[in-house]
């Protein structure tokens, strides 16, 4: 295979989680009874421009067909952010009422409706028909299109250039990430501003989130490695933020590479720092592997010590992440009997390969576990606020990522 940003060969590889259904591909009771499909999950690491990435395999088109979609206005935490993002953007480029925001995946206008409360204009792109719906009704007009260089050149003719394009958590997930750079580029007004939040490589690595790691998650990235994408399309980075969301992200601003703004040192402090741990050498990635199989290792003594115990343990948040970390381990529900969420589009179906079904936390109220384990570890702490009481039945937290630990 090769590198999807600089073709070059990929002899790498960073960790190998053997075969995995798609991580949004939730079963109903009628699909239970059909066999699923599994796709290789091993992520390859480029030695040229340190792009790491997924492996490729036949019949990739096959992961996007379910209909399962994501309301990113389900979590407060998300929220928040994005409302104090969009004050801050609002400020410091002084968009007004002749202004243009472009927000791709812009999911069900969690971000696009803090710009229409201020009348500023905008345009989300978002696929995802019932995610659309929901942003249109809250005033934001809705393209239901991938973007890539083909929509980028459609916008520009139409006189849609951007004061502002922004994609959260996107970046990632785009199969061909160099034609998403160059569709940014033509979309891009001649002064505007490109911002983009994706995890952080360095984070990952750190905190061994490798269950962050699915098929629909094609890239792992680094700013380096971000900054040559960049480059290569005609644009540059000229300064990045770090932030807490999921276990550690960054936001790039971008602009064309001949704008005059100067590079921020954020940009070589982080460059700086991501050299110093490791991530332009072999040796760091090739690690990997067996810090992700000791997680897995003390999550199923974990789970085999409490079921000889006649402990209760449940999970909460049938998220991407969950799927991987209990795929990996061959977690079935004999050692986890449910997984509880609290987005109805997910209630009563099924977690893809480990076939754990998944129910409304209000089965926690009826039937208190001795232990809950918090899957997506990143909004740990918003799910123990929401579940405080849990602890006066005697239910305690667990989080299983970096470390096995009992909060
Ligand atoms: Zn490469």
């Amino acid at each position: 295979m090769k590198c999807r940003h600089c073709q070059a060969d990929l002899t790498i590889s960073m960790v190998d989680l053997g075969s995995a259904p798609p991580s949004n591909a939730y079963l109903t009771r009628q699909t239970l009874l059909v066999p699923e499909k599994y796709f290789p999950l091993r992520v390859l690491v480029c030695t040229k421009c340190w792009l790491v990435q997924t492996e490729d395999y036949a019949q990739a088109d096959e992961l996007f067909s379910s209909d399962y979609a994501y309301f990113s206005s389900t979590s407060t935490g998300w929220l928040a952010h994005a409302a104090s993002y969009a004050e801050q953007m609002i400020q410091q480029l002084q968009l007004d009422q002749n202004s243009f925001v472009i927000e791709i995946a812009s999911n069900d206008g969690y971000l696009l409706k803090n710009f229409v409360t201020s009348t500023i204009p905008c345009l989300g792109i978002e696929p995802t028909a019932s995610t659309a719906m929901a942003a249109e009704k809250l005033g934001i007009p809705v393209l239901r299109e991938f973007f890539g260089q083909q929509l980028g050149t459609k916008l520009a003719a139409m006189g849609k250039k951007a004061d502002l394009m922004i994609g959260n958590n996107v970046y990632a997930h785009v199969p061909d990430i160099n034609d998403f750079t160059r569709g940014l580029k033509t979309v891009l007004k001649s002064d505007g501003t490109i911002t983009l939040e994706f995890p952080h490589l360095m984070r990952m690595i750190e905190s061994t989130q490798f269950d962050t790691i699915y098929h629909e998650h094609f890239s792992y990235l680094s700013l380096y490695t971000v900054d040559c994408i960049f480059k290569a399309a005609g644009l540059r980075v000229w300064d990045v933020d770090e932030l807490f969301t999921h276990g550690g992200s960054l936001r790039v601003y971008g602009c064309h590479s001949e704008d005059s703004r100067q590079t921020t040192t954020a940009v070589s402090t982080i460059l700086a720092e991501e050299k110093r741990r490791g991530l332009q050498a072999v040796s760091t990635y090739q690690l990997f592997q067996s810090k992700a199989d000791r997680i897995k290792d003390d999550l199923l003594i974990f789970l085999i010590e409490q079921k000889r115990l006649g402990k209760k343990v449940f999970a909460y948040g049938a998220a991407a992440k969950g799927n991987t970390l209990l795929n990996y381990a061959g977690i079935k529900p004999d050692l986890l009997p449910l997984v509880c969420d609290a987005a109805a589009s997910k209630q009563g179906k099924f977690m893809p390969g480990s076939r754990i079904p998944i129910l409304p936390p209000s089965v926690l109220v009826e039937n208190p576990p001795d232990y809950l384990i918090i899957l997506p570890w990143n909004i740990a702490n918003e799910v123990m606020q929401q579940n405080a009481y849990l602890t006066e039945f005697g239910t305690k937290f667990v989080k299983a990522v970096p470390t096995l630990e009992i909060l």
